[in-house]
């Protein structure tokens, strides 16, 4: 086993070594780097419709959708996000990351070829690889490379363009409407992994191509983000969601959701939509995002609750962390792989439940990082 003595040992001595943190307990400190942006991971009504399934259906679904595992609660699940999504049809995964391989290596092969943008989510990544086809990345959000690469791809027949609806790590859209055009125009595949946009983009929250008022083939979310809930799920049309009931290996042969987290996240869905959160969220997100411009941080323009502090180097990326840990607030750094190169950042999150106090000492405490590090000076 020395390889992995000696790589470890590696892994160690570089700025890049994770551990893991350890934060969920510590209710005095403020979180303002969670997914949970509509605050539903711990709401008390989500959390009594999670007890009530149990207290019906048992902990676990006991088998596959195929075998003993489909309950009326998972078609009612998909039959509301569907219609949440605007969309024909929907199918549930395990996760996000399981239905974006489900999906890749099903639709995807050695004859296809997948345009995929640069800062696509590792799961997309993973999916494209272990499909087979030939990936040609296209650079971030460029629709005139993508435009330029595809063109000369004319005539191969199974083509899929492949992005994230919000990108994770920048927060900014991808321009669907342009997308949606190119995909016309060379007969593509538009596939949209919306993790981040679903319950929060669009003036209803219905995701990313509610806010370009277009329909991509494909759109593949996660119950894990603004649902506050876990697992994965994956809108198209009739056809394609029974071809992935039929051949789909991610959701053919693994155990179905279990009966709390559905009866959870089919709660979560409802507020979400009477609640409608996301109005408060986009608010707050944008006070903090220009107090933080306005304090001299390179921050990006953008309407989402992911406010990347762009940093560059991992080792003042990890100062600051510390930095505002001492004040109780915790924002992680992110570091490659999970961003290039010289591109670390904070990634600080907003969400519609954080309260006013709590904002408040964020900008605080901003204020005082950009002075203490000498921002405000270049
Ligand atoms: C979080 C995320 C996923 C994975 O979703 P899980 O349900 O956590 O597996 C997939 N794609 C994107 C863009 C994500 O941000």
């Amino acid at each position: 086993m020395s390889w992995i003595t000696n790589e470890l040992a590696k892994a160690k001595q570089s700025t890049l070594y994770r551990k893991l943190p350890n934060y969920q307990i510590h209710h005095t400190k403020i979180i303002a780097s969670s997914n949970d942006y509509l605050g539903f991971a711990n709401d008390p009504r989500v959390n009594q419709a999670a007890k009530e399934c149990i207290d019906i259906y048992g902990t676990g679904s006991t088998g596959s959708r195929l075998t003993t595992g489909n309950y009326d609660l998972h078609e009612r699940l998909e039959k509301e996000i569907a219609y949440f999504k605007n969309m024909e049809a929907c199918l549930l995964y395990s996760s996000g990351y399981l239905a974006n391989i489900g999906v890749l290596t099903l639709l995807a092969n050695k004859k296809t070829i997948i345009f995929s943008d640069e800062y696509n989510h590792a799961s997309l990544i993973d999916g494209c690889r272990l499909s087979g086809a030939t990936i040609v990345v296209y650079e971030h959000n460029n629709m005139e490379d993508l435009a330029n690469k595809i063109e000369s791809y004319y005539d191969v027949s199974n083509k899929i363009i492949l992005t994230d609806g919000v990108f994770s790590m920048d927060g900014d859209l991808a321009p669907l409407d342009l997308l949606h055009r190119i995909k016309e125009k060379y007969n593509a595949l538009l596939i949209v992994d919306d993790a981040h946009g679903t319950g929060v983009i669009g003036s209803s929250g219905r995701g990313t191509s509610e806010h370009y008022s277009i329909t991509p083939d494909i759109v593949i979310g996660t119950l894990s983000k603004a649902l506050g809930c876990e697992g994965g799920f994956v809108c198209a049309n009739k056809e394609t969601i029974q071809y992935l009931i039929q051949k789909s290996r991610p959701f053919i042969f693994q155990t179905a959701l279990s009966p709390g987290m559905v009866g959870a996240a089919l709660k979560s869905l409802h507020l979400m939509q009477v609640e409608k959160r996301h109005v408060v969220l986009q608010e707050k997100a944008a006070n903090i995002r220009q107090h933080l411009i306005k304090h001299h941080f390179t921050v990006p323009e953008g309407i989402t609750p992911i406010i990347p502090i762009l940093l560059k180097k991992d080792e003042l990326a990890l100062k600051m962390q510390q930095q505002l840990e001492l004040q109780n607030i915790f924002i992680p750094a992110i570091r490659p792989p999970t961003v290039p190169k010289d591109m670390s950042r904070l990634r600080c999150t907003i969400q519609a439940t954080h309260r006013c106090d709590e904002l408040t000492k964020i900008k605080d405490a901003f204020e005082v990082l950009s002075m203490q590090n000498n921002f405000n000076i270049s």
